[in-house]
C-alpha cells in the first residue's frame, strides 16, 4: 500500500492537490510550515480544518529563523503588493528564498523516517513563470536527489504542475473539493484582502467557473 506526505499552505493548488489525489496517493500526512509569514495563523487554520475534513493528521512545522534571512513582505513590515502586480517586482516582493527546496527537504526526512513513498506539492503553470521552484525541472531534480539522500527514496509529485489557475478551480468544482475552506490570501486579515497577486488570481479563476458562491464566502 503506497503512503504519502501533502505540503498543505491551505492555498489553492495544495487544497486541489490533496482533494484530486488522497486516495490514489494514500496521502495521510500534511505538513503545514510557519515561518512568520503575516497568513501564517489563517493558513494553520484553515490546513487544520481541511485536514479534519480529508480525515489526515496534521503538524505545524516552525522555521522562526526564515523570516531573519528574507526580505519578503509575505514577512516584513512592507505592505503587500497590491499595484503592478504580474511584474518582476511584484513578484520579488513575495519571493521566499528557495522556500519549496527547502519545505521538500524537511517532508524529505519525515518520510524517510516514516517509509513514506510519494512526497505531493501544488506547483501549478501560472507560477512557474515567475518563480523557479514551481517549474517541472525543479520538481524532477528535487525529486532526483532524493534518490540518493534519502533510505527510502521518495518521488516528488506536482499533480497540477501544467494546470492554470482557471483549470485548478475547474478541478475543484467538478470533484467537489471544498473550496471554501481554501486560504490563499497573503495578508493577515480574517478574510481574505481581494487586492494581493494571490487573491486576484483565485478571484478571477472563480468567476471563470461561475464560482462566484465561493467569492462571497472567502472575500
Ligand atoms: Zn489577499
Amino acid at each position: 500500500m503506497i503512503k504519502s506526505i501533502i505540503l498543505l499552505s491551505a492555498g489553492l493548488d495544495s487544497l486541489v492537490v490533496l482533494g484530486y489525489c488522497k486516495d490514489k496517493y494514500g496521502i495521510d500526512l500534511a505538513l503545514t510550515f510557519d515561518y512568520g509569514q503575516k497568513s501564517a495563523k489563517q493558513e494553520i487554520e484553515a490546513s487544520k480544518s481541511i485536514c479534519n475534513f480529508y480525515k489526515i493528521n496534521h503538524k505545524v512545522i516552525v522555521l522562526d529563523w526564515l523570516k531573519n534571512i528574507t526580505k519578503t513582505s509575505l514577512v516584513s513590515k512592507n505592505n503587500i503588493p497590491t499595484e503592478n502586480l504580474g511584474t518582476n517586482e511584484s513578484a520579488q516582493a513575495v519571493w521566499v528564498p528557495n522556500r519549496n527546496s527547502l519545505f521538500l527537504n524537511i517532508a524529505a526526512s519525515f518520510a524517510d523516517s516514516y517509509d513514506y513513498n510519494y512526497i505531493l506539492f501544488g506547483a501549478n503553470k501560472d507560477e512557474a513563470e515567475t518563480f523557479p521552484d514551481n517549474t517541472e525541472i525543479f520538481r524532477e531534480k528535487i525529486s532526483d536527489l532524493f534518490q540518493i539522500s534519502t533510505l527510502s527514496k521518495p518521488k516528488v509529485i506536482a499533480p497540477l504542475i501544467n494546470s492554470t489557475k482557471n483549470d485548478i478551480v475547474r478541478i475543484a468544482i467538478e470533484n467537489s473539493i471544498p473550496l471554501e475552506l481554501v486560504r490563499s490570501c497573503y495578508d493577515s486579515g480574517k478574510k481574505h484582502c481581494g487586492k494581493c497577486e494571490s487573491c486576484k488570481h483565485l478571484k478571477n479563476a472563480l468567476l471563470s467557473n461561475n464560482g462566484e458562491r465561493y467569492i462571497n464566502i472567502l472575500f
